[in-house]
């Protein structure tokens, strides 16, 4: 490993014109110290620096990197869509093609629209249920990230839900009033909100595993009432599949658990893996819900680049290569590291709890299982800070907070897996030092 100075030199550099010298605040390494790395290059599972160290990637550009990074497929489809034109700002065929592949994969959607992040579609999908219902209250479980929307950027309740806070400035309270927030995984707490609130309520907003606390999935019985209830009260449920979605199967978390459990969203949101790394989400769901839209329905949503083609033939192409072979890949292969690296921590002797949602998982610095917000922010998190540097210091690129999924691709194998094995070793003791307080 080259010492990191051009990174260093670009990062001072950078400050001067972008706060914190980042684009999205995560990117910093504020949660561990330390200089983020410049990137220039990316291959299947490798990523490059500027000072030329290579990494295992298990970021992934947090998520839409599925097939490995610059897959020949998707770089070729894209050259060809962009050398006709990167926007037209008219209808094309590949958004049609990515909506029907969408549809094609998710049951209960039966209409798409696009967006460009995240953020937008979850932003949408509440419009949309406020809309469908008439009413205005939306409750979100804590430690569930939605985007940085205002009204859903609130602070964690405990226990019995409480009426939100907004906890960025900048937020107005206006915004935020009508969000409840409960605690993830309390069934009991979510039938006391909608006891108190239910004929205001539009929507259940949640995760459909959590996966922004780390990984924490849900229990069967808050699965079953977050459905159950939003239908006996007349309000929708939207399942926030950004993360998840065709990532943990081909039709993501609905497919893999809700699904086959009977559960029925009433909207869906889909980011990340839809974009093949480009800037490209969506709203789903049902038809009657979705022709609210304009210009079928009165609800205003657009956007300049939406359903962008260059995006949208990224997207497409990823899913059309994210086949069967490719999950059972991801699973084997999460499987087998997720073991590697709790195998290596118990070794030192390190608490921990690796948990995981499908082929999601992440470590919690904990001896604890972690159901929920408070149950994650109890873990120790200097552990976390040694134990990343330690893995990157030796060639391993993990998300640079504990409160992160680690992502992995099609592209990982066995050469991957050996060079983190070796990483873990100095990794899982310099994060027993830490739990030790040396
Ligand atoms: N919903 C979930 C579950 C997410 O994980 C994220 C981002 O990580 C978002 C929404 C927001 O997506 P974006 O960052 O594209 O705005």
């Amino acid at each position: 490993m080259t010492p990191r100075t051009e990174s260093q030199r670009w990062h001072e550099r950078a400050q001067l014109s972008i706060p914190g010298g980042v684009s999205s605040p995560v990117r910093a390494f504020s949660a561990v110290g330390g200089t983020p790395m410049y990137m220039k290059r990316g291959v299947g599972s490798r990523v490059i620096d500027i000072d030329d160290n290579s990494y295992v990637d298990c970021i992934g550009s947090w998520g839409p990197m599925i097939m490995g990074h610059a897959h020949p497929e998707v770089v070729q489809r894209v050259g060809e869509v962009a050398a006709d034109s990167s926007s037209f700002g008219a209808p094309h065929q590949h958004e049609v093609q990515l909506a029907e592949e969408i549809i094609r994969r998710v049951a209960p959607v039966e209409r798409v629209r696009f967006v460009s992040s995240g953020t937008e579609a979850v932003m949408t999908a509440l419009r949309i249920a406020r809309a469908a219902t008439g009413r205005n209250l939306i409750v979100k479980f804590a430690g569930c990230y939605h985007g940085h929307m205002d009204s859903l950027l609130v602070q964690a309740g405990s226990g019995v839900a409480t009426l939100a806070m907004a906890n960025s400035p900048g937020v107005p309270p206006g915004h935020v009033e009508d969000t409840i927030v409960v605690a993830y995984n309390d069934a009991e707490a979510l039938r006391q909100v909608f006891d108190a609130h239910g004929e205001n309520i539009a929507a259940v907003i949640t995760e459909s595993a959590a996966a922004n606390m780390g990984v924490v999935p849900p229990t069967t019985e808050f699965s079953d009432a977050v459905f159950t209830l939003a239908q006996e009260h007349g309000a929708l449920v939207i399942l926030d599949e950004v993360m998840t979605g065709f990532r943990v199967s081909p039709a993501g978390w609905w497919g893999l658990v809700d699904g086959p459990a009977g559960r029925v969203p009433d909207l869906v949101t889909f980011g990340k893996v839809i974009g093949g790394g480009f800037p490209l989400a969506a709203v789903g769901g049902r038809r009657d819900v979705m022709e609210l839209l304009a210009p079928t329905g009165p609800v205003y949503q657009a956007g300049t680049l939406s359903g962008n083609p260059v995006a949208s033939i990224a997207g497409l192409t990823t899913l059309q290569l994210c086949q069967p072979d490719v999950y059972n890949h991801l699973d084997s292969f999460a499987h087998q590291l997720g073991e590697v690296v709790s195998e290596a921590l118990s070794a030192e002797g390190v608490a921990h709890r690796l948990q995981r949602a499908g082929n999601l998982f992440s470590v919690f610095f904990t001896p604890d299982e972690v159901h929920n917000f408070a149950d994650a922010k109890a873990q120790d998190t200097e552990a976390f800070a040694r134990f990343f540097h330690s893995l990157l210091d030796n060639g391993v690129s993990i998300p640079p907070s504990a409160f992160e999924a680690w992502f992995i691709s099609a592209a990982h194998d066995q050469d991957d897996l050996q060079i983190v094995a070796d990483a873990l070793v100095p990794a899982a003791k310099a994060a027993a030092g830490a739990s030790r307080g040396s």
